[in-house]
């Protein structure tokens, strides 16, 4: 709180605060399906009936052609690094309103049965890191069926 003048000279008072806004969505089919897959350590993406492109996160249309995906895939348990920065600016987490420390490397990891996602790395020493090594997955002790759950991936121990 504090006091300021308008253009009339006229003493003012300021009051500051925080409005919360709260809301909520539903998940539907596809996303719910994915989400509560994630309280169990599984990966579930669905895969296009015309051009078998495993999707991950799971669409209710392939991006490709069009079409409704036919089945869902359980994706494996691990995947490779395609490709990975090591990122030095600091920048705030949208879903937490936090200043991120840096530095935090950012992966794409490939999955051998199909798809490939951004998500985080948990190793920051860019000389251990390379496309090709195999990663796995770090998961949350306590999994709420949020994308959070997935805290990040770590090199498969002897890489
Ligand atoms: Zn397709």
């Amino acid at each position: 709180m504090g006091t300021k003048t308008d253009k009339q000279g006229r003493e003012i008072v300021e009051i500051r605060y925080e409005m919360a806004i709260p809301g909520t969505f539903a998940t539907g089919p596809i996303m719910g399906h994915m989400l509560n897959k994630l309280k169990d350590k599984e990966l579930w993406g669905n895969r296009c009936g015309k051009c078998q492109n495993v999707l991950f996160p799971p669409k209710i249309v392939c991006p490709k052609c069009f079409e409704e995906p036919t089945e869902w895939v359980k994706l494996d348990d691990w995947g490779y690094i395609a490709t990975f920065d090591v990122v030095h600016f600091p920048t705030i987490n949208p879903l937490t309103g936090i200043m991120r420390e840096v530095p935090y490397t950012t992966l794409i990891v490939a999955l051998p049965n199909g798809g490939g996602f951004f998500h985080f790395c948990l190793e920051n020493d860019p000389e251990k890191l390379a496309p090709g090594k195999k990663v796995i997955p770090v998961w949350k002790d306590k999994r709420e069926g949020r994308p959070s759950d997935l805290e990040g991936w770590v090199l498969e121990e002897g890489q």
